[in-house]
């Protein structure tokens, strides 16, 4: 069922309820005034009727009758019997006693209690005794409500029509207003359903009211902004990988289109292919980057997690890079001497992880550095790690430094020196599945420390 209309199932259902319990109290409640009335007009005029018979020595029972008969007060269908103590009727306003014969069982329970009130068959029936001279009488009046009946049906009459028409109005109204409430629902839905990868930049209207409707639309458009960051990134990588990939290739042809030209001497052929296996190299480094990235982009979830030194992976991916390019220097030290050396080093986390993520920046920090050299400072407290990698190098200007993580970026004073812009991202998303952090602090032509922190295992 759609919310409308569960909405409106509920209002009209609760409304109904409500209407039909107040209905039913007026209406029980006007029935026994109707009665009271009419018990207490019967009761006067079995008392009068007693009185008149029992106590007026000129007045019998036939005259009685006949001034009941004229009697324009009396009441419909009004029936009123007198009985002696020994249950023998000595007056009946009509000639028959009707369903009032003697049912000794009604006599005694009216001599036991002095005063019944019941109804049978739509007929009111009033009880009550009447002693004179020791005697006990018992009268029994009876007579239909005609009036009040038919007071009691017009009300029923108007409570059912009121009640039918009330509760049309109400489910019509409650099924209008839901849907009015609901509209901007409909709208923000239809235009999400809009939203197609060709228009991603297209967003869903907000309201000036601060409901929660316009703060659906507006979480939907937060969403819309990540998905569409995610699309451009992942569109952009695409183009950046394939354009890189091509790069080599065209180089890698030209070589050898130009190679085939002429006939060469073998050590022209040598100094050719050496060019070729220069570009070869590069590209399968810049392969291999892709893969590990696109690897470590995978789940967390995927990851194995052992015991890692830091210090050890440091010292490793020190000795790769030296090895490497031994032009290359690095410099270690402690931050707080006495602390680190004795703290543990230790994280959870992959060493070859780590390895790449050390070897990235150590490697970035020589590469942008005029001197080669890049000085690792490691750090402990009780929680953290913390590692700085810090160069006197070309630094990143400030503008750059948000974009520094973003596959295939490289900044504008970085581009004469080699690199395909994958490291830092690598990096990055190496940290984080470690839980670590990444923080940069540089200044153009003054130089880059990147500080990385990772917590430490307990
Ligand atoms: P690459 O080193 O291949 O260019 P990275 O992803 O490692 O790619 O780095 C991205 C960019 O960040 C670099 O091109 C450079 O502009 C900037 N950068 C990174 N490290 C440094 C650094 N130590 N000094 C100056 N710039 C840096």
């Amino acid at each position: 069922m759609k919310i409308r209309a569960r909405i409106s199932v509920t209002f009209l259902a609760i409304v109904a309820a409500n209407l039909v319990v107040f209905s039913l109290v007026i209406y029980f409640i006007s029935e026994y005034f109707r009665q009271k009335h009419f018990y207490t007009r019967l009761g006067d005029k079995a008392k009068t009727t007693a009185l008149l018979l029992i106590e007026e020595d000129e007045i019998n029972p036939k005259l009685l009758q006949l001034i009941e008969r004229k009697n324009l007060t009396s009441l419909p269908e009004e029936h009123i019997i007198v009985y002696n103590q020994q249950n023998k009727v000595i007056y009946a306003s009509a000639d028959t006693t009707g369903d009032l014969g003697p049912h000794n069982d009604l006599l005694e329970r009216i001599r036991e209690r002095k005063q019944i009130y019941l109804r049978r068959s739509n007929r009111e029936i009033a009880g009550l005794t009447y002693t004179h001279q020791n005697q006990e009488y018992v009268i029994i009046a009876s007579a239909y409500d005609e009036y009040g009946l038919t007071e009691m049906a017009h009300l029923r009459t108007i409570l059912a029509f009121g009640l039918a028409f009330s509760l049309t109005l109400v489910g019509w109204s409650g099924w209008v207003f839901a849907g009015r409430f609901l509209r901007p629902i409909s709208k923000v839905i239809h235009q999400v359903d809009q939203i197609k990868v060709s228009n991603l930049n297209q967003r869903v209207d907000v309201s000036d009211n601060n409901d929660e409707i316009s703060q659906l639309a507006h979480t939907f458009n937060s969403m819309l902004n990540r998905v569409q960051e995610a699309f451009e990134v992942q569109r952009n990588f695409v183009a950046n990988a394939s354009h890189e990939l091509r790069t080599p290739l065209t180089i890698i042809t030209g070589q050898i289109e130009v190679t085939l030209i002429k006939q060469r001497t073998v050590e022209e052929h040598e100094a050719k292919w050496k060019a070729v296996q220069d570009v070869i190299k590069r590209l399968n480094v810049l392969a291999n980057n892709l893969l590990e990235l696109a690897q470590v982009s995978l789940d967390d979830a995927t990851m194995k997690f052992n015991e890692v030194s830091l210090d050890d992976a440091i010292y490793q991916a020190t000795k790769m890079l030296t090895t490497r390019r031994p032009d290359y220097h690095v410099i270690f030290s402690f931050a707080n001497e006495t602390e680190a050396m004795q703290s543990s080093l230790t994280v959870q986390g992959s060493i070859s992880l780590l390895i790449s993520a050390f070897l990235n920046l150590m490697e970035n920090g020589c590469k942008f550095s005029p001197d080669n050299q890049v000085e690792v400072i490691l750090g402990a407290d009780e929680q953290w790690v913390t590692i700085q990698i810090k160069d006197n190098g070309i630094g990143i200007a400030e503008a750059d430094i948000r974009h520094i993580y973003e596959p295939f970026f490289r900044a504008e004073n970085a581009k004469r020196i080699h690199g395909y812009g994958i490291g830092l991202p690598l990096t990055y998303r190496i940290i984080q599945l470690h839980r670590g952090e990444i923080n940069v602090f540089s200044r153009i032509n003054e130089g880059t420390n990147f500080l990385l922190k990772f917590p430490k295992t307990l």
